[in-house]
């Protein structure tokens, strides 16, 4: 049984110290008291339910007992009497707060691995249904997660375990969506690590989302504009301009389709005109405006690209004459690729827009009563923080670097994995790991992020 007693206990007074010592750090959300707060816990709440139920002999019997606790694990039954019907839960939602002092008073009582909220309004953000709420409007936020991206470091660094106990078959990458090749499970944990690829994909998306859609197409100003790194696999954007606050779940939804380039409309782009082929010029609005460009992108990526359709061949023997052609200015479709009539280029148009689009993980901008990490606390997945940064400063901005926050000390751990090492990490400029079954002496901030991931003890 791993209990992770004294991990937890030592978390939360780390974490404690953190939000003492860095009080301005914590982000005030504006109109903080029509906000609805979440907090995570580090141990979880349970509570046995008591009623009285009619037996197989029509006798009263009473079930439960009715008494709650806290536990460091998740249970599934009733630690008093054993009854399965229990709530357990290490969350706290619909809390308020009317200033910057309850919620650090907050925070530092609590020290908790998480702290969320609403990036809606609320008249009453603490009523217990949504509907008591009353919604009176809502940032529009973006989370771009390495989780949603294609990168090819996952298969390097991240690693599942059967759940089956008396197989416990690992692997590395994502968990096999076929089944445990050793049992046929379907149940796994998994261990998600970041390097520099992965957040560095992240923070190029970002960057690509605010640019070209945000203030590109949507024509907001970057000081309307929020950003920041989630302090695990992503960064998040918030629009906090009032005209889009009442924009409801479908209007939302256009926006995201717009930013992925779904629905797109490659006829009045790309089209035939007298003996010519045409397409857009650089100077168009919204999509007409960056085909040339994701056409770009995709040609010089189509050597590794798997489809059959009939112009990949052409396009393959003729990719520089075609980039040479879009390249120009106005782009042209050069007539030297061969065999690529102007019907085949409007296909390609369109998976080159649709490759081309962000890539945002969609219910966190759908759902209008969706809970965000509060800016300057600290993520208990890794133990960095979740750091503000503004358009100009994300291009220099180094996560492994100005997202640690605990920079002094030392701590010995047991690293407990024993059959796929821990991956190999960076701190400021040092490397560590990889890893497996020993004990080591790091700087606090490798500890912790060790000690945050579940993947070594306190030795
Ligand atoms: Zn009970
Ligand atoms: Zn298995
Ligand atoms: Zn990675």
């Amino acid at each position: 049984m791993s209990k992770r007693v004294r991990e937890i206990d030592f978390l939360r007074l780390k974490f404690q110290e953190y939000y003492l010592e860095n009080k301005d750090k914590v982000d005030t959300p504006n109109k903080i008291h029509m906000r609805e707060f979440g907090i995570e816990r580090w141990d979880y709440a349970w509570k046995c339910s008591q009623r009285t139920e009619q037996d197989e002999n029509g006798k009263t019997v009473s079930v439960g007992c009715g008494q709650s606790g806290t536990t460091y694990t998740k249970i599934a039954a009733c630690p008093n009497c054993g009854s399965s019907d229990i709530q357990v839960t290490n969350w706290s939602r619909h809390i308020g707060f009317r200033s910057h002092d309850s919620l650090i008073k907050e925070l530092v009582s609590l020290a908790p691995p998480s702290v969320y909220h609403s990036a809606a309004y609320y008249s009453y953000p603490v009523a217990r249904h949504m509907h008591e709420k009353q919604w009176q409007g809502a940032e529009l936020v973006f989370d771009i997660d390495a989780d949603h991206l294609e990168v090819e470091c996952t298969k390097d660094h991240d690693s599942w375990k059967c759940k089956n106990k008396e197989c416990s078959e690992t692997g590395k990458g994502n968990p096999p969506s076929e089944g445990c090749p050793s049992c046929g499970g379907l149940s796994f944990s998994s261990r998600k690590w970041v390097c520099n690829n992965c957040l560095g994909k992240a923070k190029d998306n970002t960057v690509k989302i605010v640019d070209e859609f945000l203030a590109g197409d949507l024509g907001i100003t970057s000081e309307k504009i929020v950003l920041n790194y989630s302090g695990h696999r992503g960064y998040h954007i918030r629009v906090l301009d009032p005209s889009v606050f009442k924009l409801n779940a479908h209007a939302r939804m256009e926006i995201i389709h717009h930013i992925a380039g779904l629905g797109f409309n490659s006829q009045k782009i790309v089209f035939q005109q007298g003996q010519g082929r045409v397409i857009s010029d650089r100077n168009g609005m919204g999509w007409a405006g960056k085909t040339a460009d994701a056409l770009v992108e995709f040609i010089r990526n189509i050597d590794s690209y798997t489809g059959s359709e009939r112009w990949v061949q052409p396009l393959k023997k003729h990719k520089s004459e075609a980039l040479e052609g879009l390249l120009q200015n106005p782009p042209i479709l050069s007539r030297k690729v061969k065999q690529v009539g102007v019907k085949s280029w409007q296909e390609i148009a369109v998976l080159a827009v649709a490759n081309y689009g962000g890539e945002i993980d969609v219910p966190v901008t759908h759902d209008i009563h969706r809970v965000i990490r509060l800016i300057g606390s600290l993520n208990g997945k890794t133990g960095f923080e979740v750091t503000c940064l503004h358009r100009d400063q994300i291009d220099d901005f180094d996560p492994f670097d100005d997202a640690i926050a605990f920079k002094e000390g030392e701590l010995k751990v047991r690293v407990s994995e024993k059959t796929i090492a821990v991956p190999e990490f960076r701190i400021g400029d040092d490397i560590f790991g990889p890893y497996l079954d020993q004990v080591v002496e790091l700087p606090m901030a490798a500890a912790m992020f060790l000690i945050c991931k579940g993947v070594a003890r306190i030795d």
